[in-house]
């Protein structure tokens, strides 16, 4: 991470590349196996299932459920206490992997575990879009 603006901002490498490419296009791309069909989060350069090295990069649903959360009361930095409250979530995809994000455009407290989500990119200060999740 580096940080732009204050709030800090993923920094892609080549092996993050496809993902962040892919959420700037809309899409949640993530890895899967060619050799045992396993999505998997985050981007590795092995297979986790099979340790294969033949990993290719998918267009997943982006849907998903609340797996578990948190709500966000208090922050000390300041591009943090701009957004209180806020959710901290992790969202298990329908692929399999599981992601933490934030939950948006909901009241806080009306997040529950189990909820149906969908990918909703948003914009970093950068212009990276970051992969956050909306009720859905
Ligand atoms: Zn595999």
């Amino acid at each position: 991470m580096s940080e732009a603006a204050g709030k800090p901002v993923p920094v892609p490498d080549k092996l993050t590349e496809p993902f962040w490419s892919g959420l700037g296009e809309g899409e949640l791309r993530l890895q899967r196996c060619r050799s045992c069909g396993h999505w998997q989060f985050y981007p590795r350069a092995w297979c986790t299932a099979c340790a294969s090295l033949d990993l290719a990069w998918e267009r997943a649903s982006g849907r998903g459920e609340v797996y578990s959360y948190t709500v966000i009361r208090r922050h000390t930095a300041p591009w943090w206490v701009r957004e209180l409250p806020y959710v901290v979530a992790i969202v298990q995809l329908e692929e399999g992997p599981r992601l933490m994000t934030n939950v948006i455009g909901s009241d806080p407290d009306s997040v529950r575990i189990g909820q149906p989500v969908l990918l909703e990119p948003v914009p970093a200060a950068d212009g990276t879009m970051l992969p956050l999740f909306k009720p859905a």
